[in-house]
Formats: structure tokens, C-alpha cells, sequence
């Protein structure tokens, strides 16, 4: 069973002609899958697109009294996809992550990853539409993480478009299975939970992502202000606690 995760705050715009295109790639190559659209207090009409949607499409949903940030957004998609599935992807709902994808990313945990990143950086991958201070921000991410992190396999440390394998993700987030990640309630969760994975030495893979920010409807909720301080924290911490993973042959 493969699970698709939605984080969606005030996605309405985009997410009815997602969800269909979600299925449409995914039912083609796979017998059993579900979407988990996680309504994260939208203040729009995603609530009813999602709901209409699901009468006709495999769309769960989980709702959010109000909104709460992507990292719990996440938090409640993975609680609910765990239930069932064996492989859980997680992408945007701002039509920004094209989803023929998600199959080469599932073909390469089913080569031996745990974890599959969409990566802007690996070769191929690019940026359509993108803010120069939104890509200098994510480059600044991913030069850190090749400095200090050194993830063997990694480029791209903050892209949300990700396959997991379900044991992996249960160790991650399951409170009674390790950290019970991610603790963190924003847009520092991506980061938060890759860090995870690369401490229990999973085998990290990445595939080449085209980020079409130009067909992102609704505005960027990341706010720096309040992100920027939780990357660095969760950075300092993870730096000082963890060593570096070396690939080289003095292990
Ligand atoms: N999102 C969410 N709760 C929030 C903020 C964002 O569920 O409080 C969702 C949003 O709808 C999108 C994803 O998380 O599907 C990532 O957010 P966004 O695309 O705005 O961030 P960006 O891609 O610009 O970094
Ligand atoms: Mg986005």
C-alpha cells in the first residue's frame, strides 16, 4: 500500500486537479493507494475540495481545527498513513511538485532506500519561478548540510517532496519506536526528520526535481522570521550531537 501525504493550508486553487493527477500517475503502476490530504485549518474552500474529491478518488482526510504548521501538518499525515502503508510519500499541495515522480522515487527505495529525496540539486533537478532569496535560502541549507552533515546520498536537505519506507518512518515518528519525530512544529520538520534518518545510518537516495514554483497559486507560508531561528537550533543541535557520517574507508 502506498500512502501519499498532503500537507494543505489554503491550497483550494490547485488541489481538486492535483488530487486527480495524483491518482492518475500512481493507479497506473500501483494496486493499492490512498491520499491523506491533511486540511491544516485552511480558511478556503480545501476542506470541501478535498471532501469532493474523496467521493470519487482514495482521499483520506484528516483535519486540523485550526492551523497548527506544516511539521504537525505532517505529524497527523504520517500518523494516519502509518495505519496502512508500507511506502509513504510526502509532497506539497501547491502544484509546485509535479507527481509522475512519486513511481521512479518508489523504484529506488524498492532498490534498497529507506528514504528518497526530490532533490533540486541533484543533476537534472532544477528551479522553475523561484525567489532569488527563497533559492539562496535553500542552497544555504543544502551547502551547510554538505559541510557539516555530510549525508551520504543528500543534495538537497529541505526539499518536502520525499518517499519513506514505512519502517523507517515508524522508527522516526513513532513516540514507543525512537524520537517521535518531528518535534518541530514548522517548516523546520524536513530537516528535522532527514537528520533522523541519516543518524540511523538509513540508506538515503536521491532522484532529480524540477520545482515548478511558477505554478504555485497560493503565497509561500514559510516565514523566516520565525524558521530561521529553528533551522539553526535544530542545526547546532544536530551538529553537536551527532558526528558527521564518513563514508571513507576508516570506518
Ligand atoms: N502547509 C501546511 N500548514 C502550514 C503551512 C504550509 O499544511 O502552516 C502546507 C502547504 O499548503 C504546502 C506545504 O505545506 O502544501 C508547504 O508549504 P508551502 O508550499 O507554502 O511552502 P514552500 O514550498 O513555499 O516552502
Ligand atoms: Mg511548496
Amino acid at each position: 500500500m502506498l500512502s501519499v501525504v498532503l500537507p494543505a493550508y489554503n491550497e483550494a486553487a490547485c488541489l481538486g486537479e492535483l488530487l486527480e493527477r495524483i491518482s492518475r500517475v500512481v493507479a497506473a503502476a500501483v494496486k493499492e493507494y490512498e491520499i491523506v490530504v491533511v486540511d491544516d485549518g485552511s480558511t478556503d474552500e480545501t476542506l470541501a475540495v478535498a471532501e469532493a474529491a474523496a467521493k470519487r478518488l482514495p482521499v483520506r482526510l484528516v483535519r486540523h481545527p485550526r492551523n497548527l504548521g506544516y511539521g504537525r501538518a505532517l505529524r497527523s499525515g504520517f500518523e494516519a498513513a502509518l495505519e496502512r502503508g508500507d511506502i509513504v510519500v510526502t509532497l506539497d499541495a501547491d502544484d509546485s511538485h509535479g507527481p509522475e515522480l512519486i513511481l521512479s522515487m518508489v523504484e529506488r527505495l524498492n532498490e534498497g532506500n529507506d528514504l528518497v529525496i526530490a532533490s533540486r540539486f541533484a543533476s537534472g533537478g532544477r528551479e522553475v519561478g523561484v525567489p532569488r532569496f527563497r533559492r539562496l535560502l535553500s542552497r544555504s541549507a543544502a551547502l551547510v548540510g554538505r559541510v557539516v552533515f555530510r549525508i551520504p546520498g543528500v543534495r538537497d536537505y529541505t526539499s518536502g517532496y520525499r518517499a519513506y519506507r514505512s519502517s523507517l518512518l515508524a522508527r522516526l515518528v513513532q513516540p514507543a519506536e525512537g524520537p517521535g519525530l518531528p518535534g518541530e512544529t514548522g517548516f523546520a520538520a524536513g530537516l528535522e526528520l532527514l537528520l533522523g534518518a541519516a543518524a540511523l545510518r538509513a540508506p538515503i537516495a536521491e532522484v532529480p526535481l524540477v520545482l515548478r514554483y511558477d505554478r504555485k497559486q497560493s503565497k509561500s507560508r514559510l516565514q523566516l522570521r520565525r524558521a530561521l531561528p529553528r533551522y539553526f537550533s535544530l542545526m547546532l543541535r544536530h551538529a553537536v550531537q551527532t558526528p558527521p557520517v564518513h563514508t571513507g574507508t576508516d570506518e
